[in-house]
């Protein structure tokens, strides 16, 4: 048996297995392939798994900060050893309440998406009597990115828009308790290949260039986003990104000559890259039926364990580990729940199966758990366990409350 069969026997299913030493192996090749002077933020939702995220941070080699936009991620990463002041606080619809609590915290910056946004953020630190450094979003018109999923260049709750910039940066400027201390992009995610990675990263260095000349945007940290790509519930490897370190330091030397100095300081976020390989979902078979011809393999987990993002679309038809030379056939893998949406893939070639045999979904480790319907249907939360080498690490699951607390 599989070691990640004998930890989902061991410990039931559906399970996630998170492998950690996987999360520090991304890590270490992430750096790898940015400049040495470079800050990675990981972006806590792809993964808040106290244990993951630890990952993302401990150990040998460079650490990253993070990239949270809740008060629970904040939690997330306090628990996991991250301190408020390593972190960036982004989202377009910080409220009042969650902005004193994690600028009580000792949050310091934050990714501002409007001027709406900003004004909140500058009235929350001057009652707490604190300066908070700001970096403006910025939604480029000219955005060069064609595949993946595209963040910015159209209408978006996401940043400023680039064109009417000029005239807001006046009242921007005079916000008190909101220092603008630099920019942050994020317009593309899980990018094709190298080159449309590096083509983005070329054309944001390009536009940052231009604020800082054009308008004078004070440009002390300048977050140019990320991209990096990880297969997501279907084999493969993580991409190996060799000329990105020196496509980037090449771009950089021609628009901020002191770049290297930490002026501006220069930031990129990863949530898939670090995260997604390390995890395996391991479900078992429940039921097999055939229907008018068609074979149905029912599982114990479905869009409740994996997939709220199946349900956006965003989920390619997972491919199941399988032996080599076992014959196959196309069925429809599904999971438990009480409506035709739960629906993991269709024509998905699988061997002969009988309820409880195990099947193993790779590359989970991003956009599992938290991205899933969890509450639907009302079933337990999947267990997560977090392994290194061979050795259990921890054992969790998320709690939910079917009650209905009074507040
Ligand atoms: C979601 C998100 C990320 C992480 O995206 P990945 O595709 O998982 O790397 C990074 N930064 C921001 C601002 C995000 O919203």
């Amino acid at each position: 048996m599989s070691r990640n069969s004998q930890l989902a026997r061991r410990y039931g299913t559906p399970t996630y297995i998170y492998d950690l030493d996987q999360v520090r192996q991304a890590r270490r090749d992430l750096f790898a392939a940015l400049p040495e002077a470079a800050d990675l933020f990981y972006a806590i939702k792809a993964n808040p798994h106290p244990e993951v995220v630890r990952a993302t941070r401990d150990g040998e080699g460079r650490r990253c900060r993070a990239e949270i936009s809740s008060t629970g991620e904040l939690a997330a990463a306090l628990e996991a050893g991250y301190v408020a002041s390593e972190c960036l606080y982004t989202g377009p619809g910080k409220t009042t309440a969650e902005l004193h609590e994690v600028i009580g915290s000792g949050v310091a910056l934050f990714s501002v998406e409007s001027e709406g946004d900003l004004r909140r953020i500058g009235r929350v630190a001057t009652a707490r009597g604190v300066v908070v450094d700001c970096l403006l979003r910025i939604n480029s018109a000219a955005a060069r990115a064609s595949t993946s999923i595209r963040m910015t260049g159209a209408p978006s709750q996401f940043g400023f828009d680039s064109e009417t910039l000029a005239e807001a940066l006046p009242r921007l400027r005079e916000v008190p308790g909101a220092r603008l201390t630099g920019a942050h992009f994020f317009p593309l995610s899980n990018a094709t290949d190298e080159a449309s990675l590096v083509g983005e990263f070329q054309h944001t260095i390009a536009v940052a260039a231009d604020l800082d000349r054009q308008l004078a945007l004070p440009l002390k940290l300048v977050d140019i986003g990320g991209g990096f790509a990880a297969p997501y519930a279907v084999p493969g490897q993580r991409p190996r990104y060799d000329k990105l370190r020196s496509e980037l330091e090449a771009a950089l030397d021609i628009h901020f000559a002191q770049w290297r100095e930490g002026n501006p300081r220069v930031a990129v976020e990863s949530g898939r890259y670090l995260v997604g390989s390390a995890g395996t979902l391991v479900c078992q078979v429940v039921n097999v039926k055939v229907s008018r011809g068609r074979r149905f393999v029912i599982l114990d987990g479905g869009i409740n364990s994996f997939g709220g993002m199946s349900g956006l679309g965003r989920l390619l038809p997972p491919a199941v580990r399988v032996a080599e030379d076992a014959a196959v056939e196309p069925a429809t893998l599904v999971g438990p729940l009480c409506t035709p949406g739960d629906v993991i893939g269709r024509d998905v070639p699988l061997p002969e199966l009988t309820e409880g045999d195990l099947i193993e979904i790779p590359n989970a480790g991003a956009y599992g758990v938290t991205a899933s319907l969890l509450a639907f249907l009302g079933r337990p939360a999947p267990t997560e366990v977090s392994i290194r080498g061979n050795r259990v690490v921890s054992v969790s699951r998320l709690e939910q409350q079917r009650r209905y607390g009074v507040q």
